[in-house]
C-alpha cells in the first residue's frame, strides 16, 4: 500500500478544498462526491454521468491528493492535450504522452513521472497496447488508473475503439491500483460491457439522472429528402438565433463545408468542422469557435467529445444523430452553464434509409449491425413519437420514473395523434402483397386503386384500392410513420427505394392488433368522421407504457445474462 500509515488516507473535506483551490468550484455536484469518495477509499467505479457532469474532476481530484501518480487513458490527443493544458494553467502537474510528442520529450515526460513530480499522466489506449510503455510504467508509484469515456470500450456503444478492448488487462499489469471508468453513455447494455471488459466486477456503479432541464428540445420531420430544402430550413432556425453561439451537425463533410458557406453568406459566423481536414486546421477552427462571438460551428460528429464552451446555446441536427445515445450526447452540448439552452433536430424518411447504408457498408460483425440498427429505429421512433423528448431518453437510459419535462416540443404542444392502426394494416398488407416490387409512391397509387397502366395481376390483389378512404398525403405520412417505426423498410441500397416489410415480429403483432399504431399528423380524409383526434396525455399513454415494458425487457435480457454468465463461472 502506497498510503502513509501514519496520516489518515485524505478523505472528502480536502477533496472539496481542492475542487475550490484548483477550480474554484464551491461544492461538488451530483453524484460527484460519492464517486470521489469511492477512489480515495481505492475501490474500483463505474461512474455513468452526463455530458459536462463533471466527470474529469472525479479522477483528477484524487488523483492529486493520493501520493503517486494518476494514470489517465483518454482516446483523442485533442481531448488529452486541452484537458493536460488546462490543469498546467491551474498549477496541476499533469503531461501526456502521445505520438505527437518527440523522443525527447517523451524521455522528459518519463523521468518527470519516475521523479514523482507529476500527478496526472495522460496515454492514448494505443500507447498503452504497446508493450514498452506498459512496462515503462511498471514500476510507477500508481495512485489510480482512471479510463476516460469508457464506452469506447463497448462495441453496443456508439464510438466503439479497437484500442480500447486491451485495456481488460491493466488489472493484472497494475494490481492493487483503483480503477476508475467515466462515461456519458448509459444503456445498461453497454454499461455492463464496459464492465465485463475492463474486469471492473467488484466496482461501485455510478449512474446519475439525465434530466438536463436547462434544454427545451424539439424534433422537426423535413418536409422533403431535398437538401437545398434542408440547407434553408437549417439557416433560417440559425439567423433566428443571431449572435448565439451554436453547433449545427450534418451527417457529411460536404453538407459542413455546404452549410457553413450558406451561413456565412447569411452574414453569420459558420465555421465548418470535420475529419477530413488537417489537425492544426482543426484546432485553428476550435479555437476560433471558442474564442469568436456567435460563432457556429457545423461539423460532422468529428467534433466534439470532450469540447468543454460553456455557452452554445443551441445544437441543431440538420442530419439526425445514429442513435438516442448519440443524440444525448450532441444535444448535451448545448447549456453546459446551465443556461437555457436549445436542440433542434430534423429528420425525415430519406435519413433512415442513409443511416441503414452507412451501418451496412461498415465492417462489423452482424449481431452489432443489428443491435445498432435497432437503435437507429429507436432513436427514430422518438423523434417521430409523442412522448416528451427527455422523458422518452431518460426512460430509454432505465430511469424509469421520469417524469414529462414541461418544455420541449411535445410538452408545449401536444400533438393531436390518430389512431392509424386499420390503416397501418392495410399498407403492411399492400406491401407484402406487391412483394417489395415498389417504391413509395407507387404503393400509395395501389392502395387508392390509381396506378396508371395498372397490370391484371396488380388488380386482381386483395389490397387492390382499399385505401379510398384517405388522401395520397395521409398515407404517405403513415408510410413514413411506419418507416420510423421500422415497420416498413426502403432498401438503401437503391436510386429509388423500393419498401419492404420490417421487424416480422412486430409486423404481425400490428397484423393481430396487439400493438396499436398511432400517427402524429391529421392524414387528409382521415380527421372527419370516425377518428376523432385526441389530445397526446404526457404521462401514462399507450406509447409510454410500450416504452416500459422495453425497458422492463431490457433488464430482463440484462439480467438472464448475468445469470448465464455467473453459471459459466461455476463450470
Ligand atoms: P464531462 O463530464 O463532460 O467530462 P467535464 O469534466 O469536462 O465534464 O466538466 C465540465 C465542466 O464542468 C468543466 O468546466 C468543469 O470545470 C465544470 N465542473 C466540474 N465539476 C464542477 C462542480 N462541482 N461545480 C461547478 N462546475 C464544475
Ligand atoms: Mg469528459
Ligand atoms: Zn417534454
Amino acid at each position: 500500500m502506497l498510503s502513509d500509515s501514519q496520516t489518515p488516507p485524505p478523505g472528502l473535506d480536502a477533496a472539496r478544498a481542492t475542487l475550490e483551490r484548483v477550480w474554484g468550484h464551491a461544492d461538488f455536484r451530483g453524484l460527484q462526491a460519492k464517486v470521489v469518495a469511492e477512489i480515495l477509499a481505492e475501490r474500483d467505479v463505474l461512474a455513468v454521468l452526463p455530458t459536462g457532469g463533471g466527470k474529469s474532476v472525479c479522477y483528477q481530484i484524487p488523483a492529486i491528493l493520493r501520493p503517486g501518480l494518476g494514470l489517465v487513458i483518454s482516446p483523442l490527443i485533442a481531448l488529452m492535450t486541452d484537458q493536460v493544458e488546462a490543469l498546467r494553467q491551474q498549477g496541476v502537474a499533469a503531461a501526456r504522452l502521445d505520438s505527437g510528442l518527440s523522443l525527447d520529450e517523451r524521455t522528459n515526460v518519463l523521468r518527470a513521472a519516475r521523479s514523482g513530480e507529476l500527478d496526472l499522466l495522460y496515454v492514448s489506449p494505443e500507447g498503452l497496447a504497446s508493450g514498452a510503455l506498459t512496462d515503462r510504467l511498471r514500476d510507477l508509484p500508481l495512485s489510480l488508473i482512471a479510463i476516460d469515456e469508457a464506452h469506447c470500450v463497448s462495441q453496443w456503444g456508439h464510438d466503439f475503439r479497437p484500442d480500447y478492448r486491451t485495456l481488460g488487462r491493466l488489472g493484472e499489469l497494475f494490481p492493487g491500483v483503483p480503477r476508475i471508468a467515466v462515461t456519458a453513455t448509459a444503456d445498461a447494455r453497454t454499461r455492463d460491457d464496459i464492465l465485463a471488459s475492463l474486469h471492473l466486477e467488484h466496482a461501485a456503479v455510478f449512474v446519475d439522472s439525465f434530466a438536463r432541464p436547462n434544454l427545451q428540445l424539439s424534433a422537426i420531420r423535413k418536409e422533403s429528402a431535398s437538401r437545398a430544402k434542408t440547407d434553408a430550413h437549417v439557416i433560417e432556425l440559425v439567423r433566428a438565433r443571431r449572435g448565439q453561439s451554436g453547433v449545427v451537425y450534418c451527417g457529411s463533410r460536404d453538407g459542413c463545408e455546404r452549410v457553413a458557406e450558406a451561413l456565412k453568406s447569411a452574414g453569420t459566423n459558420g465555421i465548418a468542422y470535420h475529419a477530413g481536414m488537417s489537425g492544426p486546421e482543426r484546432d485553428r477552427r476550435l479555437e476560433r469557435f471558442l474564442a469568436e462571438d456567435g460563432a457556429v460551428m457545423v461539423a460532422t460528429i468529428a467534433f466534439g467529445m470532450g469540447v468543454d464552451k460553456a455557452d452554445v446555446r443551441f445544437v441543431i441536427h440538420a442530419d439526425p444523430p445514429g442513435s438516442l445515445e448519440a443524440y444525448w450526447q450532441e444535444i448535451g452540448r448545448a447549456g453546459r452553464d446551465g443556461e437555457p439552452a436549445e436542440g433542434i433536430t430534423l429528420y425525415g424518411p430519406s435519413d433512415i434509409a442513409w443511416t441503414l447504408k452507412r451501418l451496412d457498408g461498415r465492417p462489423m460483425a452482424e449481431e452489432v449491425k443489428s443491435v445498432q440498427t435497432r437503435k437507429a429505429r429507436q432513436l427514430f421512433a422518438m423523434l417521430d413519437g409523442a412522448i416528451c423528448r427527455p422523458q422518452a431518453v431518460r426512460r430509454y437510459f432505465g430511469e424509469t420514473d421520469a417524469g414529462p419535462c414541461g418544455v420541449c416540443d411535445i410538452c408545449s404542444d401536444p400533438p393531436a395523434l390518430y389512431d392509424a392502426t386499420v390503416p397501418a394494416q392495410k399498407a403492411l398488407a399492400a406491401v407484402q402483397r406487391l412483394g417489395g416490387r415498389f417504391g413509395k409512391g407507387r404503393i400509395v397509387d395501389h392502395l387508392l386503386g390509381k396506378t396508371k397502366d395498372v397490370q391484371p395481376w396488380e388488380s386482381d390483389l386483395s389490397t387492390w384500392g382499399i385505401g379510398k378512404e384517405i388522401a395520397p398525403t395521409g398515407w404517405r405520412d403513415i408510410l413514413d410513420h411506419l418507416m420510423f417505426e421500422g415497420l416498413l423498410l426502403e432498401d438503401p441500397n437503391d436510386g429509388k427505394p423500393l419498401v419492404g416489410l420490417g421487424d416480422p415480429e412486430r409486423v404481425r403483432a400490428v397484423y393481430r392488433g396487439e400493438i396499436a399504431v398511432e400517427v402524429r399528423r391529421t392524414p387528409p380524409g382521415m380527421a372527419t368522421g370516425r377518428a376523432a383526434p385526441r389530445r397526446a396525455k404526457n404521462d401514462r399513454n399507450a406509447a409510454v407504457e410500450a416504452l416500459d415494458a422495453d425497458v422492463r425487457a431490457r433488464f430482463e435480457t440484462l439480467r438472464a445474462w448475468r445469470r448465464d454468465r455467473a453459471s459459466e463461472q461455476h463450470v
